[in-house]
């Protein structure tokens, strides 16, 4: 018998209920957005925010970013952890973006289909799913879910894809959900409810709205 689970147009507003509905508004151009998601990776949101902010300071263009050394880029987001591997990725993406488009600026990827910009994206130095997938929501605001820890959790909790440690099953689940009516306000509803509900250890079922349609809550109960 076909396990039955929540619809993604339903989570959406079940989570809208237990959480807020969220607006898309952009979180910077597209290279901002994908600079800060590099800066972002293995360390805390606090620390990346940090050293974002520090290398805008320190270089106030990407073009400025582009022409200094990677030493000084290290030196300037060292707040982020991973200096020298993080310089080392930004030099390159910025490199590759002026060579591809002549400018520092992704703007010309906002058209062009989903699986083309992945494509892309991925094809940068340390850039993974995630990295592009946040590019192209956070920036252009297209129909794409980043997976996080939190996002991964909430998936194959619910039952929606098989508990897996592969992120990029979840990715799949999530790509090209066409009756999900907004990606970004599921997305932020779906990290909210990982970090404050739906928690790695400990989860709040007594407190979460999903949990008549969970398949980890029914697990649990037909357990005790
Ligand atoms: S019922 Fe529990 S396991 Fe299921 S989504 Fe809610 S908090 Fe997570």
């Amino acid at each position: 018998m076909q396990k039955k689970t929540i619809k993604p147009n339903r989570l959406e507003k079940q989570l809208e209920k237990q959480h807020r509905k969220r607006e898309w508004e952009p979180h910077g151009s597209g290279l901002d957005v994908l600079i800060s998601t590099i800066l972002s990776q293995n360390t805390s949101d606090n620390n990346s925010s940090r050293a974002f902010k520090s290398l805008k300071r320190d270089f106030p263009t990407w073009k400025k970013a582009a022409h200094a050394r990677k030493s000084s880029i290290a030196r300037s987001i060292k707040a982020g952890g991973l200096a020298t591997i993080k310089a080392a990725y930004i030099k390159s993406a910025l490199k590759k973006v002026k060579a591809d488009f002549g400018s520092h600026s992704l703007s010309k990827i906002k058209p062009k289909p989903i699986e083309e910009s992945l494509d892309y994206l991925t094809s940068f130095d340390g850039v993974g799913e995630k990295t592009a997938a946040c590019v192209l929501l956070f920036a252009f605001g297209k129909k794409v879910m980043p997976v996080d820890t939190h996002v991964h959790r909430v998936t194959h909790r619910l039952g929606l894809i098989e508990k897996t440690p592969n992120r990029q099953k979840s990715f799949q689940f999530w790509f090209g959900q066409n009756n999900i009516v907004d990606y970004y306000n599921l997305h932020l509803n779906m990290v909210r409810h990982g970090r404050l509900i739906c928690r790695a250890q400990n989860p709040k079922c007594s407190e979460c709205i999903l949990r008549d349609r969970c398949a980890y809550y029914k697990e649990r109960m037909n357990d005790d």
